[in-house]
């Protein structure tokens, strides 16, 4: 037995050499400072979040960047010697699928609580927002009035045949929307949604959330499913193109059962076997303090999570809005209906 559990621990240990991961816990117990992050964000803006902690708090930030399902599997490969604290995703339902694997665990925290507004956190502290986004329209002006894409049940209906463009199906952040929809409208209501809009698309899905505005400004198509940041950052952006792309076109905010905007969040939760738990609890809080806000908001141009945060200059234009005030859990509780009303309606 000495010596399975010897070789077990040998193996533990070549699995992090490899992973070029160090043992955080020191023998004698003291604080480590190191944090092992595993996130499935993909924006430039983290880096300066990750310097800012270390500055902070001197703790060290070893990332390991992946798909959210990727993230996952490696998470159960690793089982209890996993070395990740924190599971980051730039979506509720990435964060409900590691929930689900049973890879989280409840944090009480009160700084967490009182940052955080309650429908932005997982009831039970497994996961907590740290941003928002819309996931909403980008639409042409010249062709289409603001009012006639004021609710998500205008998308399905006749009048955009032919005019819209979306993203795969199975992206995540279009389960969320279903899975909200879901929640709002019930499953019937939601597959005929679903069944309109794929009925209404210009072309079969095809690349990202930003492909989509594109082909909006080329004339493909009139009104794009798209997160909120995606567009502001092409207003806002280094790309010229990109800049008058946005200049022509506009963010609307079509409403869910006359209650706002489906909004999503990124979040973060601690891993089930963390080895730095307290690194990990310590590093959720400081991306709800006002400092790492306004990094988020600033960088990425998403729109804070935390209380009295508030969106940056060029993220304020598009702020005007409240959002639905649904529990951010339901879009991952309602995946798997969510997944197959888009199969069946032949969202690919
Ligand atoms: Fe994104």
């Amino acid at each position: 037995m000495r010596r399975l559990t010897a070789l077990v621990a040998a193996a533990a240990a070549l699995t992090l050499a490899a992973c070029g991961q160090s043992q955080e816990k020191t023998a004698d117990g003291a604080a480590s400072n190191v944090l092992n992050l595993y996130t499935a964000r993909h924006y430039d803006a983290d880096q300066k979040l990750y310097d800012l902690f270390q500055e902070k708090t001197g703790i060290e930030v070893k990332r390991i960047e992946g798909r959210p399902d990727e993230l996952i599997a490696r998470m159960k490969a690793e089982g209890a010697n996993s070395p990740a604290d924190v599971f980051v995703a730039a979506d509720a339902g990435a964060l409900w699928r590691a929930q689900n694997e049973g890879l989280l665990q409840s944090v009480n925290s009160d700084a967490l609580n009182s940052a955080i507004p309650e429908n932005l956190r997982e009831p039970s502290g497994q996961y907590y927002g740290f941003s928002r986004r819309a996931r909403i329209v980008a639409y042409d002006p010249a062709k289409v009035q603001p009012a006639e894409i004021a609710d998500y049940a205008a998308l399905a209906t006749p009048r955009f045949k032919g005019k819209i463009c979306a993203r795969s199906g199975d992206n995540v952040y279009n389960l969320s929307l279903v899975g909200a929809m879901i929640e709002a409208w019930g499953e019937e209501k939601t597959k005929q949604w679903v069944e309109g809009v794929v009925s209404n698309f210009a072309r079969p899905p095809e690349g990202g959330d930003r492909d989509q505005i594109r082909a909006v400004a080329a004339g493909v198509c009139e009104v794009a499913l798209t997160n909120s940041y995606y567009f502001i950052r092409m207003a806002n952006g280094e790309d010229a193109a990109d800049r008058d792309i946005a200049a022509k076109l506009r963010l609307g905010f079509p409403s869910l059962d006359g209650k706002g905007p489906h909004v999503n969040i990124s979040g973060g939760g601690v891993a089930l076997n963390a080895p730095n738990k307290d690194n990990a609890i310590k590093f959720l809080e400081f991306l709800a303090t006002p400092e790492a806000q306004q990094i988020v908001t600033d960088l990425n141009y998403e729109y804070p999570a935390a209380n009295g945060a508030a969106p940056s200059a060029a993220v304020a234009p598009y702020a005007d809005f409240t959002a639905h005030p649904m529990n951010v859990s339901r879009y991952g509780i309602n995946q798997p209906k969510a997944q197959s009303i888009i199969s069946a309606a032949g969202w690919r």
